[in-house]
């Protein structure tokens, strides 16, 4: 097994990794830092939590570790999908680089351009951004890109989902082609691979694993939600959400929540807190400082669970989740394996609990059928109600009285008898059920078929 001393890290740099606790590099890093340290452009296919920010930002910061940045001419440029991923890499740079003298500057939105302006001005070794707030610095005259030595872009996949893909080549066209590319996408949709293509020159391939496959320490399981009553099936998934909460107990320290709307994400994490539970919501119409609180109080351990959309979430590195819930099956199933990757991170145990309506199934069957496996299915520990009978029809069955002790077994094994839904406990006058007419019925139709075949 290879070690980081073998690498040929800056020495400043191993300092502050062995101070960061890391033992030995994880395979995409053992990859991509050799090669990204000759000099050649690397394609990562990696997912978050597969330690594939160090992989860019270790042998970067030994690169750039001699030279100096001229102003308002970044010597490196990373490219990151959301501003919360911006901030986790520019982090990353500050454990790293503690022990150089680099220069960074994080271009996302919600932070002022003026000081971004003033650091820029002076000259950046590193400069991190989003695609869009890079592109209104440039166009405002404040940037030059023709002084980028290495561009880093960071999850690929998701900048397409995004629509930034158009903004990337242009960045692209903005740097030298003589640069050196770092490349890093979860999957390699055509379109990510007509970029490879283009931009960067015969590329280092580093491919390590999915993690749903290789992360065994996560726990799946998925409860199949089935709504009731229509007007209730929301309140009703909240309900289950808290019981599901609830039957976790103290081995939930804390848990992302992830729903598919942000209209969703909001409603969560309200009803969440009127049930007394310590929640908030991160999506991204909030506004960056309370985003920046969110986040900072969950990262703490102050904050238990934080409700999220998919890219609200991105990137988010709280090393130690217990559990992600998905109140909804995610639509594309990679996204399912981005939002479990959150917990069971760098060997940890996590739990990954997904609630399933009947709506859902045909996604969840995408997610096991990318995955390779049987998620478990879970009982919902909530009774969901079932459709009240209209007590104006004759045929409707009597609300049920509570059973004295003595006869309620006897009404429980009837309950199992009976079919469910319309028409349930109807018997024609012969005894046999009926389902789905009323109680005057010629009893030839409660015949089968074949015994009305037959006489
Ligand atoms: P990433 O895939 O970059 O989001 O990293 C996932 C997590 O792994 C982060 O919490 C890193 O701090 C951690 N990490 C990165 N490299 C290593 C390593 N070599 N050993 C242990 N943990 C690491």
């Amino acid at each position: 097994m290879t070690k980081f001393n073998e690498l040929n890290l800056n020495p400043k740099v191993l300092k502050a990794i062995e101070e960061a606790g890391y033992e030995t590099p994880t395979p995409i890093q053992e990859g991509a830092i050799p090669a990204a340290l000759e000099g050649r452009d690397v394609l990562g296919i990696a997912q978050t939590g597969t330690g594939k920010t160090a992989s860019f930002t270790l042998p970067m910061i030994t690169l750039l570790a001699r030279g100096r940045a001229r102003a308002r001419m970044p010597r490196s440029l990373v490219l990151c999908p959301t501003r919360e991923l911006a901030a986790q890499v520019a982090e990353n740079f500050d454990t790293y680089a503690k022990h150089l003298k680099l220069t960074k500057a994080l271009l996302i939105g919600g932070v002022s351009f003026k000081e971004q302006d003033a650091l820029i001005d002076r000259g950046v070794d590193v400069l991190i951004a989003t695609p869009g707030r890079l592109l209104d610095h440039f166009e405002r005259g404040k940037l030059l890109l023709t002084g980028v030595q290495i561009m880093v872009v960071d999850e690929a996949d998701r900048m397409l989902d995004m629509g930034f893909i158009p903004d990337i080549e242009r960045i692209f066209s903005l740097t030298p082609f003589t640069r050196q590319t770092l490349f890093f996408s979860a999957t390699m949709a055509p379109e990510i691979e007509r970029i490879t293509d283009t931009f960067l020159s015969g590329p280092t391939r580093v491919e390590v694993a999915r993690q749903a496959t290789a992360s065994e320490t996560i726990e799946q399981g998925v409860v199949m939600f089935k709504g009731g009553r229509r007007d209730r099936e929301a309140s009703q998934k909240r309900k289950t959400l808290r019981a599901l909460i609830d039957a976790e107990g103290d081995k939930c320290t804390n848990a992302i929540i992830f729903c598919n709307r942000k209209t969703d994400v909001d409603i969560c994490a309200k009803s969440l807190k009127k049930y007394g539970y310590d929640a908030a919501a991160i999506h991204g119409d909030l506004d960056q400082s309370q985003r920046t609180k969110t986040l900072d109080g969950f990262r703490d351990g102050t904050l238990r669970l934080l409700v999220a959309s998919d890219v609200a979430a991105r990137g988010l590195d709280v090393p130690s989740v217990s559990h992600v819930i998905n109140f909804d099956v995610p639509g594309h199933p990679e996204d399912y394996v981005h939002r479990i990757g959150r917990t069971g991170r760098a060997g940890r145990e996590g739990k990954a609990i997904t609630i399933c309506s009947g709506r859902d199934e045909k996604a969840l069957a995408a997610i096991e059928n990318l995955i390779q496996k049987e998620i478990p299915r879970l009982d919902n520990p909530v009774k969901v109600d079932e459709p009240k009978p209209d007590a104006t029809k004759p045929d409707a069955p009597k609300p049920e009285r509570k059973a004295r002790p003595a006869e309620s077994k006897k009404s429980e094994s009837r309950k199992e008898r009976e079919p469910k839904g319309r028409g349930r406990g109807r018997r024609d006058d012969s005894g046999r059920t009926v389902v789905g007419m009323g109680d005057h019925l010629p009893s030839f139709i409660a015949l089968s078929f074949d015994e009305r075949r037959t006489g």
